[in-house]
């Protein structure tokens, strides 16, 4: 069975006394909620992982980048490699998010060398899909999402797979206020799970946990997580306040 993951994008927001005034929000709100069965996964900026991940350190709060270098070392200013990430004690980190592909021309050929990249050094690749507003509207969502787990995630080894986590992140949804329904979601998650069962097998597939992600809330969680192929969510503006993101994750129980 495909474990339960909700985790929270910070994106670049947090100062470094504000992030850590939210992780011990979120450690001291914890016990308010009933979150078991459910991991919790948080992803500041780059700045503050190290000093995050002492304060969350026991409390049941993961912690993950929000991007990654594919390349080992080198003259890439600006740049973290996973091996810097897995150096530091991390596990987790996103890679192929919309906001990469659409302000920084990520593409393809570089998501699928990052998700291998960070498969090869021991973390967990939590890998966004999903398509934008058009192609929704002319129908091409199940097209698109298909193309892109082709070129991204489907290069790995059966083995290497079951270190990614597929977040299904409708871009038109993406903090936008607008949210899949429940039927919209369950219907491309299944499908998902469909195309990784083609590729790896129903046992691989049914164990691959896919988050749902774009506008989850504290008042929509519960109807998105209750879609038999909606594995948990990947949340950005909610994930900026303890409730709200504790609220989301207790949705499942
Ligand atoms: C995201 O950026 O991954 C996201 C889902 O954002 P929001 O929840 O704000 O729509």
């Amino acid at each position: 069975m495909a474990k339960k993951i909700v985790a929270g994008n910070w994106k670049m927001n947090k100062d470094f006394n504000a992030a850590i005034e939210l992780v011990e929000a979120l450690k001291a709100a914890k016990g308010k909620y009933n979150t078991d069965g459910v991991s919790l996964i948080v992803s500041p900026p780059y700045l503050h992982l190290t000093e995050v991940l002492k304060v969350a350190k026991g409390s049941g709060i993961e912690v993950s980048a929000q991007n990654v270098h594919q390349e080992a070392s080198g003259a890439y200013t600006g740049e973290i490699s996973t091996e810097m990430l897995k150096s530091i004690g991390l596990e987790y980190t996103i890679i192929g998010h919309s906001e990469r592909r659409q302000y920084f021309a990520e593409t393809s050929s570089q998501i699928a060398a990052k998700v291998s990249a960070a498969i090869n050094t021991g973390l967990t690749a939590i890998y966004c899909c999903g398509e934008v507003k058009e192609e929704r509207e002319a129908g091409d969502h199940f097209k698109v999402v298909e193309a892109q787990l082709n070129a991204e995630v489907f290069h790995l080894s059966s083995a290497e797979f079951e270190k990614v986590v597929i977040a299904y992140e409708p871009v038109w949804a993406i903090g936008t206020g607008l949210t899949a329904s429940p039927e919209q979601a369950q219907e491309i998650h299944a499908f998902i799970r469909k195309q990784v069962a083609s590729k790896y097998g129903q046992s691989v597939a049914d164990n691959t946990s896919i988050l749902y992600g774009g506008s989850c809330k504290p008042g929509n969680a519960k109807e998105i997580f209750s879609n038999p192929d909606v594995d948990g969510g990947l949340i950005g503006g909610a994930s900026l306040v303890a409730d709200d993101f504790l609220q989301i994750a207790a949705a499942f129980n």
